[in-house]
């Protein structure tokens, strides 16, 4: 059984707001077994991290894997020039592995993937429970269940489209046939296809009730992607787990009220919003980037009234290059959350969100998932955006990826900062017709 001893470092468990100075973390196995005051000098074997920050490693709520070759600039390879040989699909595997290991350098030890073409994130999921790439552990919706719908052209073998109660309810078991983890659902169209408006419901009331029903009596979570009003209604009402956008919430405070009350998670993708609205504007239908500008400003909102509601609020990016993830937790920190709930949001909100109650935590008995940082990100949660300062990160009680992963140059200062640019590369797949 692995051991590890983390000495000296600054705890912060953002769940609980709770920070402890000189403190010593015990590891055994995949679980942390002690978090204490270290007293005295630290034990032979362990990692003297010099006062730097501990926190819980960190949770992408949703994301969506992709085998997407044309992701660059920025992650995946350059572009194809005219001349060279034609590239083969199978590079994708690649390249989703390249994401994995992205994953971890930044400090994510956990992502949700809502929606992947022709089932890889499974296959991805597979693949680092087997040891073949490293990787964050991976939870999957599987194909995402839709209305018949124009979305369903668009996504292709990211949606499976089913209509009536038991043909979404026959969608939900595929889904588990498949090796999906949860399910979920388009309460609304989507922001990103022209012919969808998103401001009505796109499945009905009854069809939402027959799909939680269904997952939840088999023991599946339901995610609920949810846009305009009627439709995140339906969601909330009849009982999905989360709520994934969410932006119209702040017009219907009964139903914060209600998410609150219920601990259903709202997952509010901020940077999906900033992607249509501003960063990829360029290439956007001009109606959908006139829709997005509004939503980005609602969404804004909500995050406030869901605050302020008391509503458990999840980091999910919805965004890319793999590796930028934190840039959401940045958003949601300067939307007015303020730091350490931001980085709750992207610990304990986003593993209550996955549903994993034992990740995102820093306490005794929670899985070992840890990141060592260089700076204070409870002052400045950007500290996190920069790759030098992210010293070492533990995953499932291993030491797996950051600047120290080779050696202890941990008693080293922070060296030269690269420029902190917003991300650059395509948007979320999420975004991206097939
Ligand atoms: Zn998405």
């Amino acid at each position: 059984m692995s051991e590890l001893r983390i000495w000296n470092a600054r705890a912060v468990d953002p769940g609980s707001a709770t920070i402890l100075d000189r403190a010593t973390i015990a590891v055994s196995g995949d679980r942390i077994v002690e978090i204490a005051e270290a007293a005295g000098d630290a034990p032979a074997g362990a990692i003297d991290v010099a006062g730097r920050t501990v926190l819980p490693g960190f949770i992408d709520a949703h994301t969506h894997l992709s085998s997407d070759t044309s992701r660059s600039p920025g992650f995946g390879p350059a572009s194809q020039l005219k001349g060279e040989d034609p590239r083969p699909r199978e590079l994708g595997w690649f390249l989703l592995a390249k994401s994995c290991t992205a994953f971890l350098e930044a400090g994510i030890t956990t992502v949700r993937d809502v929606g992947a073409y022709d089932d890889e994130a499974i296959v991805v999921r597979r693949a680092v429970e087997l040891g073949l790439t490293p990787g964050p552990r991976i939870r999957t919706c599987g194909r995402i269940i839709s209305a018949t719908s124009p979305g369903g052209w668009h996504f292709g073998t990211m949606y499976e489209e089913a209509d009536g109660p038991w043909e979404v309810r026959r969608a939900v078991r595929r889904q588990l046939r498949r090796g999906a983890d949860f399910v979920k659902l388009m309460s609304t169209g989507a922001r990103s296809v022209e012919r969808e408006d998103p401001e009505p419901a796109q499945l009905t009331r009854e069809e939402i009730a027959a799909i939680v029903d269904e997952a939840h009596r088999i023991g599946l979570r339901v995610a609920a992607h949810a846009e305009g009003l009627e439709g995140t209604r339906f969601a909330v009402e009849e009982g999905a787990d989360t709520i994934e956008h969410g932006l119209a919430l702040h017009r219907a405070p009964e139903l914060l009220a209600m998410m609150a009350e219920r601990g259903q998670v709202l997952v509010p993708t901020l940077s999906t919003f900033h992607d249509l609205a501003e960063r990829f504007a360029h290439e956007w239908v001009p109606r959908l980037v006139d829709q997005a500008k509004r939503q980005l400003e609602d969404a804004y909102r909500t995050l406030a009234a869901a605050r302020g509601a008391g509503v458990t609020i999840a980091m999910g990016f919805d965004s890319g290059p793999p590796g930028a993830n934190l840039w959401e937790m940045v958003r949601i920190a300067e939307g007015g959350v303020g730091s350490m709930a931001a980085l709750a949001a992207a610990t304990s909100g986003a593993a209550a969100a996955v549903g994993l109650p034992d990740i995102g935590r820093l306490e005794r008995g929670a899985v070992a998932d840890l990141v060592v940082v260089d700076g204070d990100p409870v002052s400045d949660p950007r500290v996190l955006l920069r790759r030098s300062r992210i010293r070492l990160v533990v995953h499932d009680g291993r030491v797996v990826a950051g600047r120290d992963l080779d050696g202890p140059a941990i008693g080293e200062p922070a060296g030269d900062d690269e420029p902190l640019e917003p991300p650059t590369g395509p948007p979320s797949p999420c975004l991206t017709h097939s």
